[in-house]
């Protein structure tokens, strides 16, 4: 690339600029997943919109592939390209929140642990996923979900607002009546439209949970499985609760006489009093043989949306397979049940998210997000801190998944796909993807952001704004 561009962009641009022979260079590309180990040309760190804009006007002037970067915790590491142009956000950290109205306006570069440090001192949170070191960026624009979703809905069903610099360089407002196909497309559509600078989200009223996690032993997950299934849809919006196949991490504090034990998980969070969330799970508990370790307590919700992170710090190996789920048949939890057995690390998980509730509320086609009508969002993560693990993550991820994706539905979340056979992305937004396309034509018809689960411009439709 020509060195005379480089230094004309860096008199235009307030950030930090970093080529391959900075000394931040190295750190500044490293991803939070360790498998993935993109080289991109130039790093363009942001420091606000007039950033943006200037680094999507060297993209252009220079032909350079570009990727987005937000919270950089995409599994395939869509945060980055080889060779091109990363335009990173994470800096741009501003949080501000409106306890009156409820609501949070939160840049780009934050992480969900940014925002619930900042709405937790009002009594309020967002739904966010379920760790604190995850970007907003990247999760709300593939849908975003966790234990506040059956209550309050992904993370999508919360945006009210976003601002947004387009392919073309010129920045928009968009939200239910500006730019609507635009903001229909944001909801779910990921990476796709622009470059989101910030979000204004919807908060709720949380303050202390009741949660944490139980962990039966391996020979009781057909019963835990089966008897979890039957009791979500009755269980109060109130309890998120997921479950998961994995095994007893051998570390403090989890009992050293469980350490390395396979079990079946699930993990809770409740938004009120302790008596009401013991309420709440009784019917689950009452069903079910008595747990290895049942740890579930008061705690401000902050606390419980870290509690995993220190488990999976930035750097570990990880290979992802993702399906939706509409019915979890017997059958199906035995092929789970099998495959978890064989998996290759301590850390490697299966985890079945709920999608009912509030996310059943919203209509399929009211946003881009193409599965409100499955029950689970399943993801199937192999996870070690060993790189000359990778090949054995890659091998069990992909046989379990092809093992158990004949029980489920043909698409995926996208934030839980990785590198995935032709059709998967059509297939995760369903009925809504030719919309898609035809917004795709209208806000970026020469694919400049294409580093992403990539919607193609519909070639009949560059129809202009
Ligand atoms: C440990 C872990 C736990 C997770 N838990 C959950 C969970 O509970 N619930 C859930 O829903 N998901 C979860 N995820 C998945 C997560 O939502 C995705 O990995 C998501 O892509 C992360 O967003 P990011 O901003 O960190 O990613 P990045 O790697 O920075 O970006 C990911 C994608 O988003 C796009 N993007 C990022 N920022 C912007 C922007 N400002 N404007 C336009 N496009 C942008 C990029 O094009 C890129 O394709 C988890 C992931 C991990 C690693």
């Amino acid at each position: 690339m020509d060195q005379n561009a480089i230094e004309q962009f860096r008199g235009q641009h307030r950030g930090t600029v970093i080529e391959r022979h900075d000394s931040l260079y190295d750190e500044a590309r490293a991803l939070y997943n360790g498998m993935i180990d993109k080289r991109p040309l130039l790093i363009a760190r942001c420091l606000d919109v007039a950033d943006v804009t200037c680094a999507i006007q060297l993209a252009r002037d220079q032909r350079l592939l570009v990727a987005i970067r937000g919270g950089g915790h995409n599994g395939p590491g869509l945060g980055s390209c080889d060779d091109g142009l990363v335009i990173d956000l994470s800096a741009m950290k501003g949080v501000r929140v409106d306890p009156e109205r409820k609501t949070v306006r939160v840049e780009a570069g934050c992480t969900t642990g940014d925002v619930d440090h900042a709405t937790h001192v009002f009594g309020l949170a967002v739904p966010f996923g379920i760790m604190s070191t995850t970007g907003v960026a990247g999760l709300t624009l593939g849908g975003g979900m966790g234990y506040l979703s059956r209550k309050h809905g992904l993370t999508i069903d919360n945006l009210i607002e976003a601002d947004v610099v387009l392919a073309d360089g010129t920045f928009v407002t968009t939200d239910r009546e500006r730019h609507s196909d635009l903001f229909w497309a944001l909801r779910g559509g990921g990476g796709n439209f622009g470059v989101v600078t910030s979000f204004l989200f919807q908060a709720h009223p949380v303050r202390e949970v009741y949660a944490g996690p139980i962990f039966w032993d391996i020979a009781d997950a057909r019963v835990v499985m089966r008897a979890y299934r039957d009791f979500l849809p009755s269980a109060p919006e109130e309890l998120g609760a997921f479950i998961g196949l994995k095994t007893v991490p051998c570390a403090d504090p989890f009992p050293r006489a469980h350490w390395g034990k396979r079990v079946c998980a699930v993990v809770c969070s409740h938004n009120g009093s302790v008596a009401a969330g013991q309420q709440a799970l009784a019917p689950l508990l009452d069903a079910v043989p008595r747990p290895l370790f049942n740890w579930m307590s008061a705690m401000p919700f902050p606390a419980m949306q870290a509690l995993f992170d220190g488990l999976l710090p930035k750097g570990l190996q990880w290979y992802w397979k993702g399906d939706f789920v509409r019915t979890l048949s017997d059958e199906a939890i035995d092929v789970h049940i099998t495959h978890a057995g064989r998996s290759p690390s301590a850390l490697s998980l299966m985890h079945l998210y709920p999608i009912d509730g509030a996310v059943r509320r919203v209509g399929a086609d009211a946003t881009a997000w193409g599965a409100r009508n499955a029950t689970w969002s399943m993801v199937i993560a192999g996870i070690d801190s060993a790189a000359e693990s990778a090949e054995a993550l890659k091998h069990w991820g992909r046989a379990y998944w092809q093992a158990v994706h004949p029980f489920n539905l043909e698409g995926g979340y996208v934030n839980f796909l990785m590198d995935e056979p032709a059709g998967r992305v059509q297939a995760s937004y369903g009925d809504n993807y030719e919309r898609l396309s035809r917004i795709k034509a209208k806000f970026d018809p020469t694919n400049l952001f294409r580093v992403n689960h990539n919607i193609e411009p519909a070639k009949s439709a560059r129809a202009s704004r």
